[in-house]
């Protein structure tokens, strides 16, 4: 990406077809396509790029098999169509995922999940719009044979055991084996804003909406807060794209709490808990029961186990989302019982929460049946904002907006996104060896970089320190802190270990142990690239402590051991 002083100075001195507010996958996804079919786009995030939901989902790319039982299937379809056009377009960073629904004690697999699984899989073949209607275009982007996975299947308990290893003890007897795709969700929205970029978009984070600029009653651009320098400055756009997610009825509130058929947020808080692969074994993901019906997935990530989500009304703060106690004890405990296993918080070793931008749809039901569509609305303003839906379904909500553009403005300029490539793969045994990068690291680079592993490794190669790891354990390089730097607008010790890569959550309890070096290695390594006075290394590193412990990130700090 365009170093962030350079993306400032283009911000006011151009004047933009589309100013985006917001950072998130949304955000992102609008700025590829609106700068791909030919607007001039500015995009302004107020904290770092995914801070918001976008980096605190369940990592999962998928048609959401629970939202069957709520007979979703518009949703549930569109989704899985996205999935296997992710999958094709950014395979580096989507990767299919194994998933297990085990049987115990000689019973049949539930016949129930049987009949929605084969839904699932119908409904995820692109042939079935074609024949519904001839005159339907197919999905763009996708062909017959592009979704080379099996169907799901019945599997032996053998099988169910060696894909589930935490579950040996229970001896399954049987299950469903299915499929969906997994994903890094902030680095896929570093990977789209990456493409924005390439078509010419202009990003910046740190940079607060606080209204709109006005030019006779329209909105013709935005203010902002330079929340680095503290300067004010404008970004003239013609249009205004509001994707701010849970925030989006923050923006402008009297204009849009004055119109009735606007759609309410409600807010709703997921918790997920990350636990080591030795003390919960996962080499596929499960769909673990956790009461009262509901379920939630225990999934191996980036080398952890990722358990998630709860799914409760939220009305706290948005800038710092913490996990609560009961949440963490409610995932430990399904855990437990599912996998007999007698983990404790001491066991976590990182928690992080997030909040879905739901949309009411008026009654008071629980957040779980509110829907995850998208929602597209205009105001008086002519501001356009695009909210809810899924990670799943960024480039769908995109289409939408950056669609209501086109029409706005009679061009003739189809949306390209389903042709677009994010990012290209590389196998992490063709990328150039480095002395002294353990070997372990390629793997981990080539599937969050893809072919910008190369790049990442010129970085590594500058100096001896930057080919260690963060962390003795986990893959993670010390140079990967100077490319996020130099190349991503990565601001802070957290914007690295939170979001560039994802130590924050898979090591959250070790980064926040006082005694830990490697928020300061972090520090030290920023500081030479932007040319910190050992004073501010200091303060970055306590900046890093505070904003660890608002965040929740240990899971078992000692507050948390305290309230219980
Ligand atoms: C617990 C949980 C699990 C989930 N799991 C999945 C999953 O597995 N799969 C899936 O498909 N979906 C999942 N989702 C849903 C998905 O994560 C969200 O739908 C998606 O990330 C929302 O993206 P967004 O860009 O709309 O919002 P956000 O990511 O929140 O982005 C909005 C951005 O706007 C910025 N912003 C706000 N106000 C301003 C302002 N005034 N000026 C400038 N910027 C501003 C914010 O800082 C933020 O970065 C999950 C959600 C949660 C909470």
């Amino acid at each position: 990406m365009r170093k962030r002083a350079e993306a400032l100075q283009a911000l006011v001195d151009e004047t933009f077809d589309v100013v985006v507010i917001g950072g998130g996958i949304t955000g992102a996804g609008v700025a590829l396509d609106a700068a791909s079919r030919g607007f001039s786009v500015a995009l302004v995030e107020q904290a770092d790029f995914a801070s918001g939901t976008s980096s605190r989902s369940s990592k999962l790319v998928h048609g959401g098999l629970r939202y069957l039982q709520n007979f979703d299937l518009g949703l549930v379809r569109e989704a899985l169509l996205e999935r296997q056009l992710l999958v094709k377009l950014a395979p580096h960073i989507v990767r299919p995922l194994k998933l297990v629904v085990p049987a115990f004690g000689g019973a049949r697999p539930d016949l129930i999940t049987g009949i929605g699984l084969n839904m699932y899989d119908v409904m995820s073949t692109p042939r079935l719009v074609a024949r519904r209607s001839s005159r339907r275009a197919a999905t763009p982007g996708l062909e017959e044979g592009d979704w080379s996975w099996a169907r799901h299947r019945v599997i032996s308990g053998e099988e169910a055991a060696s894909l589930l290893p935490a579950l040996a003890g229970r001896n399954p007897t049987g299950g469903y084996l299915f499929y969906d795709c997994q994903t890094d969700d902030a680095r896929l929205v570093l990977t789209v804003l990456a493409e924005a970029e390439r078509f010419g978009a202009v990003c910046a984070n740190r940079l607060e909406v606080h209204e709109l600029a006005h030019q006779q009653g329209r909105a013709a651009g935005v203010r902002v807060l330079d929340r680095e320098g503290g300067e004010e400055l404008t970004v003239r756009a013609a249009n205004v794209v509001n994707a701010t997610g849970v925030w989006a009825d923050r923006i402008r509130p009297e204009e849009l709490h004055s119109e009735a058929e606007v759609p309410v947020i409600r807010p709703s808080r997921g918790t997920h808990i990350t636990l080591a692969h030795a003390d919960l074994p996962l080499v596929a993901g499960a769909i673990v029961p956790a009461g009262e019906g509901r379920t939630i997935f225990a999934l191996p990530w980036l080398g952890r186990s990722l358990i998630g989500t709860t799914d409760n009304n939220y009305d706290g703060p948005l800038d710092h989302v913490s996990p609560p106690a009961e949440d963490v004890d409610y995932l430990l405990d399904a855990v437990n019982s599912f996998f007999a296993s007698t983990l404790t918080v001491r066991n976590l070793t990182g928690a992080f929460a997030g909040v879905r931008p739901l949309i009411s749809t008026g009654d008071s039901r629980k957040s779980v049946d509110i829907s995850r569509k998208a929602e597209l609305y205009e105001t008086s303003s002519g501001m356009i904002t695009i909210t809810g839906g899924k990670l799943t379904t960024w480039r769908r909500m995109a289409k939408m907006a950056v669609d209501a553009l086109v029409e706005r403005e009679g061009r003739y300029a189809p949306c390209r996104t389903a042709e677009i490539p994010l990012g290209q793969i590389i196998e992490s045994d063709r990328l150039s060896r480095v002395l002294g990068v353990p070997e372990g690291s390629y793997e981990a680079l080539a599937q969050r970089y893809g072919h910008d592993a190369e790049k990442v490794l010129a970085v590594v190669a500058e100096r001896a320190e930057l080919a260690t790891p963060i962390l003795p354990a986990l893959p993670d390089l010390l140079g990967e802190a100077v490319y996020a730097a130099r190349y991503e607008q990565a601001r802070t010790v957290f914007d690295v270990l939170a979001r560039r890569t994802r130590l924050g959550l898979l090591a959250g309890a070790e980064l926040s142990d006082p005694h830990c070096a490697a928020p300061r290695r972090v520090a030290e390594v920023l500081g030479w690239e932007f040319g910190w006075e050992p004073a501010r290394v200091d303060d970055e590193v306590a900046a890093f402590r505070a904003e660890a412990a608002a965040e929740g990130i240990a899971g078992t700090g000692a507050a948390m051991e305290g309230a219980r």
